[in-house]
């Protein structure tokens, strides 16, 4: 930085030296930042706090709609829009229940533009093949369930077969999914039941699905969206990490999440909504590190910057189609735009 002229300095100049350099320094005083870089953002400061501080110039108004045209073009429209949410909602008022279900509702609406295809990520054909990969399911991926159900399915195609498995061939077959002893129970139980009690059929009603063994009420939901047509509400372990980071709830238990969730959305909207947010937690909002720079709907999102905001960072951190990955079924539907999955033991 330069060092202020001293008087003695100023006084050694010439008339028309004392001029240019007075001319300086007026134009100077009267300069108004242009941009953020100009107003100091650079030095690291925040520019809200930096824009606070800009004199007011009433008579610029050239300059200042200039300044605003040069603002819009720079900035891409939906962080134009999270500055203006982030106005309406200021830090300490909290949001309005209808600007949340607004919110809410946009944030499903923005999902269904962002994965149109989104569907089940288990590989079935029939009720029992979905009620079998979804009990597989827990603890582990619905890759490692798709790799593993095609042998499985080829021994015990219904739950008659199923019934009758040694115990030892049922486990060995589903070791790869983990706690396959007793995941086995389940099967084995589940079956016996189907045979015995519904004739060999997989009820289409919640009371009746989850008084199967190892079937509980987000199992029987899968089961009931996905291969009856039933609306339901799927809290799995990305559809409560979601819905809390949106505010949509801060309960912590499945039940009341999706209590609270079924009042926010209407009853046909129950299922899709179930799979877009479960494509976007594992896609893009995952657990540990959200990439919130390559997130599609920031603007929506009060928990914007818990995650990765650098935008070529963040890129890094998707996963399946969105980076370019394969997905988790081995046989996806015709829409859906990645590659699919590849068979156990494969690469
Ligand atoms: S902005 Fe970040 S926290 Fe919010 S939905 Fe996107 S990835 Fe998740």
């Amino acid at each position: 930085m330069a060092s202020p002229e001293t008087p003695r300095a100023a006084a050694r100049k010439t008339p028309e030296a004392r001029t240019a350099a007075a001319k300086k320094t007026a134009v100077k005083k009267n300069a108004v930042p242009r941009g953020p870089a100009e107003a100091g953002a650079s030095a690291g400061e925040p520019t809200a706090s930096k824009a606070a501080a800009a004199p007011e110039k009433p008579a610029a108004k050239k300059p200042a709609a200039k300044k605003a045209a040069t603002a819009k073009r720079a900035v891409p429209a939906k962080k134009a829009v999270a500055s203006r949410t982030s106005a309406q909602a200021p830090a300490g008022k909290p949001e309005s229940r209808l600007a949340m279900v607004r919110r809410a509702r946009r944030i499903n609406r923005e999902l269904a533009d962002v994965y149109p295809y989104a569907h089940p990520e288990l590989d079935f054909l029939n009720p029992f093949q979905l009620l079998v990969a979804t009990v597989l399911s827990a603890q582990t991926t619905d890759l490692r369930v798709n790799q593993t159900t095609p042998a499985l399915f080829a021994k015990y195609p219904t739950p008659e077969d199923m019934a009758a498995a040694a115990p030892e061939e049922l486990e060995e077959l589903i070791r790869p999914t983990g706690f396959f002893r007793s995941k086995a129970k389940s099967l084995l139980g589940l079956s016996r039941v189907l045979r015995d009690d519904f004739g060999g059929e997989v009820p289409g009603r919640l009371e009746d699905l989850v008084r199967l063994p190892g079937v509980g009420r987000k199992t029987a939901f899968v089961v009931l969206g996905n291969a009856f047509g039933v609306p339901g509400i799927t809290v799995d372990t990305h559809f409560m990490r979601l819905a809390r980071r949106w505010k949509w709830t801060e309960q912590e238990d499945p039940v009341k999440i999706e209590a609270e969730i079924a009042e926010i959305f209407p009853k046909s909207e129950w299922t899709m909504l179930s799979h877009r947010v479960i494509f976007h937690g594992r896609r893009i909002c995952h657990a540990r590190k959200p990439a919130c720079g390559a997130c599609p709907i920031t603007h929506l999102c009060p928990s914007y910057g818990e995650g990765e905001t650098d935008p070529e960072k963040a890129k890094k951190l998707l996963k399946y189609e969105k980076g370019g990955f394969p997905g988790q079924r081995l046989n996806p539907p015709p829409d859906y735009p990645g590659e699919p999955a590849p068979p156990l033991g494969a690469g």
